[in-house]
């Protein structure tokens, strides 16, 4: 703490001196920091799906942070966009408490805000509450453990680059890159309510903030805002990507750190999540797979089945989606940060509103003088069905309403095949193994039986499938205590909400917001952050939610959420106007002592006959520009060292007899995948996939992986391996033996020689 404030002291004479004290508002830093958590056999966040699993990296995930502090008063407000499924109350408190102890004082929970991006293609295993964590078998501290570090890299690389600066707010209109996914639901808002929005069922604004520093007169970062979910990689993926917004930020991150390698360099940017619950990046549109057909629009089926309806595009395959809609947001971005005399400077007080609220008995004011309550926790029908962008397993489908006597009599059975394919049931067959026989009957019936008479009445008309809130067994199933926050710099208010506005809950939420601040006379710009600080999936209009698509059904607390939520927002923003404290509200249970984890962990590696970790077993060949060359290794299990800020693999170009890196397991141009080939002999393989780029310059290359081996008893030991070198653009002057492009595997068939190898 000391010298950073004697660091602070000195910038502020200088400034003084150079500048006069009055002529700027805010010190602001940026930062990055790795996150990228386990790349091999965990559950992948966001589709739930059986199967879905790490299996090796695509493009890194990070954590991006701003700190922004006004001069006169010494507060400041943090803001973290981070590549993640959702953000956790766990992974928050972690941070919060690292914090602390580095900055004793500084930082709060009620000054940090953190916000996931929400892509699909992360690890699982952070989350406290149960239903996060059932489908990967539970917690898996590990994935924690990176979340946390790196978000507090982040912070702290912000912290200590605080100086001062100057943030503009601009906004940009993005075509093309998002649709609303459910239409029928958006289109049962009011007819007068819907007129009053020229883009429609979607918002095709962008908000950008960009932070420029004074002193060296360059720009920092820019942080921006635009609904779309990261689900242009499909369920079908197994490589860890930060989808169209983590490819966005590095497109744009590359192109203003130029000569350090991808991932690096001091500018961020960060695209960041809003209000996107409704809103689709596949924007072809949902089809019937089997005849091309649009799909029955009220329920996203195609002859009833809703597995056969899929959204995709605009590319012909996930990758290319991904890279257009990343394209789409960086160009809009860019051009933000290109055009000044479209950007408006941020000026005014820097304040923050942060309260817990009870959002399962949260009483809401309505307009007719009466009083509503939220419920307790629940999962509708449709939340089964999924979505367009990535159906569920099941026999569900989206708008779902009560009153079918055909669903209420299966749902029993349904039930019982969700929690199946959930792996619920084989998550409690492990816990029997902890448990007496008469708490594991417990723990079934519990599940199985119907949801108390005022849940369901209180819900309606979403049909339960799975009543949450009345789960107590092993521990809680969904949050109750919920965090609510806002932070303001100048003009720009930032509405941390703790799950996924649809379009129309989201410009509500703003508007509510808009009026009271207007009311009083102020300016405000007001932006929605999503899937803030915890996460309690989706917030529909009342309207929306009596149609019970998938985000209806997924509004947990019920039909009155979003008005709760404009009731509290507008309370936080009223305590920041009139400089009242609210109380802070309870704070949640941190559950880390009691998660419960059945993953197994990395017993040992071993390598097939004689080859040690590291060899080269595919070799790559000469290409040309726009073409692929593959090199396959022998390697270790990826979850031994995450390799943060680090990479499994090198595309090192020769330059004039120096090995130089070109690319690294971050870039888009190359693919990192993992096998287990042997499970029981702990035998893996590691294919690198590099797509020359264009621009590649000729040259001579080799491709080289890294990582980590564990042997059953001296444990970890690092390997490297290099391939032969291959020609890009050029052709050989000598010639050369073809090489063979599987090399043979000489493998010892004797099991003696095989287990002395596995000892030693
Ligand atoms: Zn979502």
């Amino acid at each position: 703490m000391q010298p950073f404030k004697r660091l602070k002291t000195c910038l502020l004479l200088l400034v003084l001196t150079l500048v006069g004290s009055h002529a700027w508002e805010y010190n602001a830093g940026v930062g990055k920091a790795d996150v990228t958590g386990p790349a091999a056999e965990i559950g992948m966040m966001g589709y739930a799906k059986q199967g879905q699993n790490t299996a090796g990296i695509h493009i890194r995930l990070y954590a991006r942070a701003f700190v922004v502090e006004e001069v006169a008063t010494g507060t400041r407000v943090v803001f973290v966009s981070v590549d993640a499924g959702m953000m956790g109350q766990l992974v928050k408190k972690q941070v919060m408490d690292q914090l602390e102890l580095m900055y004793p004082g500084v930082y709060t929970e009620k000054n940090v805000v953190i916000s996931a991006t929400h892509t699909h293609s992360g690890p699982a295993g952070y989350m406290q509450y149960v239903i996060f964590n059932v489908s990967n078998l539970g917690f898996l501290k590990q994935s924690m453990d990176a979340l946390v570090d790196g978000i507090v890299d982040a912070i702290s690389r912000a912290h200590t680059l605080v100086r001062p600066a100057k943030i503009y707010v601009s906004q940009g209109k993005v075509a093309e890159a998002n649709i609303n996914r459910s239409p029928t639901s958006y289109d049962a808002n009011p007819e007068e309510e819907r007129a009053r929005y020229p883009d429609g069922n979607t918002d095709k604004t962008m908000v950008q903030l960009t932070f420029v520093d004074l002193q060296e007169d360059e720009y920092m970062g820019v942080f921006n805002w635009f609904a779309v979910h990261p689900t242009s990689m499909n369920n079908t993926n197994h490589l860890i990507s930060g989808d169209n917004k983590g490819l966005a930020s590095q497109l744009f991150e590359k192109e203003m750190n130029p000569g350090v390698p991808t991932g690096r360099g001091g500018f961020v940017a960060a695209f960041a999540s809003t209000n996107l619950g409704d809103i689709s990046p596949n924007i072809k549109g949902p089809k019937c797979l089997d005849t091309g057909l649009p799909c029955d629009l009220e329920h996203s089926t195609c002859e009833g089945r809703t597995q056969m309806c899929v959204a995709f595009g605009p590319g012909e395959d996930m990758y290319e989606s991904t890279r257009i809609i990343a394209e789409r947001q960086y160009a809009v971005s860019k051009a933000l940060l290109e055009d000044e005399s479209g950007m408006t400077a941020l000026t005014g007080s820097i304040k923050y509103a942060h309260q817990w609220i009870d959002m399962t008995k949260y009483e809401v004011n309505l307009a007719d003088g009466s009083t509503a309550s939220t419920c307790t926790p629940a999962l509708g029908y449709s939340f089964a069905a999924g979505t367009t962008d990535g159906p569920g397993e099941f026999d569900f489908t989206q708008g779902t309403i009560t009153g079918n006597p055909f669903w209420d009599f299966i749902s029993g059975i349904l039930k019982v095949k969700v929690l199946i394919h959930m792996k619920v049931f084989t998550f409690l067959e492990f816990i029997q193994g902890t448990i007496s026989a008469n708490q594991y009957r417990d723990y079934i019936s519990e599940i199985l039986k119907d949801p108390e008479p005022e849940t369901v009445a209180c819900h309606a008309p979403k049909p339960i499938l799975l009543d949450t809130g009345e789960f107590k067994y092993p521990y809680a199933w969904h949050p109750t205590q919920v965090d609510t926050q806002i932070i303001k710099i100048g003009q720009l208010y930032l509405l941390a909400v703790p799950g996924e506005f649809t379009t129309m809950a989201g410009r509500r939420l703003r508007e509510t917001v808009e009026k009271l601040v207007q009311e009083q006379g102020e300016d405000i710009i007001p932006v929605v952050a999503g899937l803030s600080n915890t996460y309690t999936h989706y917030i529909t209009t009342f309207e929306e939610y009596q149609k019970q698509r998938y985000e209806a059904a997924s509004n947990i607390y019920g039909p009155r959420s979003l008005e709760a939520y404009q009731q509290q927002y507008s309370k936080l923003a009223a305590s920041m106007l009139t400089g009242e404290e609210l109380p802070a509200g309870t704070p949640p249970e941190y559950l880390l002592d009691v998660q419960l984890s059945f993953i197994p962990g990395v017993i040992f590696d071993h390598t097939p006959g004689s080859l040690s970790f590291g060899h080269c077993i595919q070799q790559p060949h000469d290409a040309q520009p726009g073409q692929m060359v593959t090199a396959k290794f022998v390697s270790g299990h990826l979850r031994n060292d995450l390799l943060t800020s680090d990479s499994f693999l090198r595309v090192e170009h020769n330059e004039n007899g120096e090995w130089i890196e070109y690319a690294n397991d971050d870039d888009w141009s190359t693919r990192l995948y993992w096998e287990r080939t042997n499970a029981i002999l702990g035998e893996s393989e590691v294919t690198v996939l590099w797509d020359i780029p264009q621009d590649a310059p000729r040259g001579e290359y080799r491709i080289i992986h890294k990582g980590y081996y564990k042997h059953i008893i001296r444990g970890l030991t690092p390997y490297i391996g290099t391939s032969k070198t291959f020609l890009v653009g050029l052709t050989r002057v000598i010639e050369e033996p073809v090489e063979e492009f599987f090399e043979e595997v000489v493998e010892s068939k004797n099991p003696f020689a095989q287990l002395w190898k596995l000892i030693m």
